[in-house]
């Protein structure tokens, strides 16, 4: 094997494996393979004392905001990041 193959064995082994599944909308979705059904693990909204899914008329407004994004275009969106966290220290530790 050359060290050419080896860089094509490599750079393929990196790339990110993308498949596609029919969502609760019966839209089929492409995700990346390693996070599909993985959206409440990366979300900050599961352990923030602002979120509340089953109320809409109590819930984060940005969270619904989002939550209404993902029914109208099938697109979920993990929040990462966010400013107006408040830890739930029953969901999360926290600084
Ligand atoms: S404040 Fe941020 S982390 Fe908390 S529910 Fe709203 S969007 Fe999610």
């Amino acid at each position: 094997m050359g060290i050419n193959q080896l860089k094509e064995i490599i750079m393929a082994s990196s790339k990110p494996k993308v498949i596609r599944y029919k969502h609760h909308s019966n839209t089929y979705v492409a995700v990346m393979k390693k996070n599909k059904g993985k959206h409440r693990q990366s979300c900050l909204c599961y352990s923030c004392r602002l979120f509340h899914p089953k109320g809409p008329k109590t819930n984060c407004g940005l969270a619904q905001l989002l939550f209404s994004i993902c029914c109208i275009y099938d697109i979920v969106t993990p929040v990462w990041e966010c400013p107006n966290f408040i830890a739930d220290k029953n969901k999360c530790i926290s600084d």
